[in-house]
């Protein structure tokens, strides 16, 4: 399906897609530097659904449509919506979309966004389904590696190596992006406890298992993530608890990286990288929040600009 009728999963992009999509994100890039955003949702409505918690990815699309002339509902504790009554997803999106010209829906269930899309009228976007994917995440997370490696587009990343550290199992931002570099022929390297590997269906025969120690030494990209406290299985959870310490990312790990290696994460850390690291200018973990903004900016332009 084309992903402006609805965003369900990062394999709706190709190389095209992203260079296009890509191209109007720099120029957006342009318009905030000059003050000057063109006000191209004005009278537009996203509704925020989001039965999940989230701070960034609800606030930068609610961001990323008011600064374009649009307005939000924001529906982030859905306690306090008639979902607390047993209403179903469908029902709930059915009549967002009689409000709304656009849904944001962030859902526990893998599926959420494929079931909401077969039944809303208007566009709906993943903004991170269970352990399954958060497409949105993984342009934002492309797009950083671009600028932040100054490559003028994603084609380049050719023969780079991403290494990605931590939950590789629940952790859904790495799924769309593992996918997504795909792409490009990135080298891809796992840092991960057994437990919380990569899937076997993500994975190819050339990506290769590090220590964090190893990948520090070859990584172009450290990705880091989370473990995902809330989707393990109970009997992993005293198990795995505190696993993060050992795939910390401190001042000494960053000594022993690449001058140009590029840190990222895409956020809440809970410890895995040390508060000491973020003035090192590697660390891009906050401009990579905002080059998200101003990707879901390009998003929203896209589906109802
Ligand atoms: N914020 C990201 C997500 O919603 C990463 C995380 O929660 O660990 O998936």
């Amino acid at each position: 399906m084309e992903w402006r009728r609805a965003l369900v999963e990062i394999g709706q992009f190709g190389g095209a897609e992203i260079a296009e999509l890509f191209a109007v994100v720099r120029g957006i890039e342009g318009e905030l530097e000059e003050g000057k955003v063109r006000q191209v949702l004005a009278g537009k409505v996203l509704a925020n659904l989001f039965y999940e918690p989230s701070t960034r990815t609800s606030s930068s699309f609610y961001a990323a449509m008011v600064r374009q002339g649009g307005s939000v509902i924001p529906i982030n504790d859905v306690t306090y919506s008639s979902v607390s009554k047993g209403e179903t997803l469908a029902d709930t999106v059915r009549t967002l979309a009689c409000y709304a010209d656009v849904i944001a829906l962030r859902h526990p269930a893998d599926d959420a966004t494929l079931q909401a899309s077969r039944v809303c009228p208007v566009p709906v976007i993943n903004a991170g389904n269970g352990k399954g994917e958060h497409p949105t995440q993984a342009l934002l997370d492309l797009y950083t590696m671009v600028r932040e490696l100054k490559l003028e587009e994603a084609a380049e990343l050719r023969g780079r190596v991403v290494a990605f550290v931590g939950d590789l199992l629940y952790g859904r931002t790495v799924h769309s992006l593992v996918k997504l570099l795909r792409l490009y022929s990135v080298k891809v390297v796992l840092v991960a406890p057994a437990a919380l590997q990569l899937p076997y269906t993500l994975r190819q025969p050339d990506d290769v298992e590090m220590s964090l120690a190893d990948a520090l030494a070859v990584a172009d990209v450290l990705y880091v993530t989370r473990v995902q406290q809330e989707r393990l299985p109970v009997e992993l959870q005293g198990e795995l608890r505190g696993v993060g310490f050992a795939y910390r990312v401190g001042v000494a790990e960053m000594a022993r990286a690449k001058p140009s290696m590029v840190l990222m994460h895409p956020l809440p850390r809970v410890g895995e990288i040390e508060v000491a690291v973020d003035g090192d200018a590697r660390a891009a973990y906050f401009r990579q929040m905002r080059y998200g903004m101003v990707v879901r900016m390009g998003v929203l332009r896209g589906m109802v600009g």
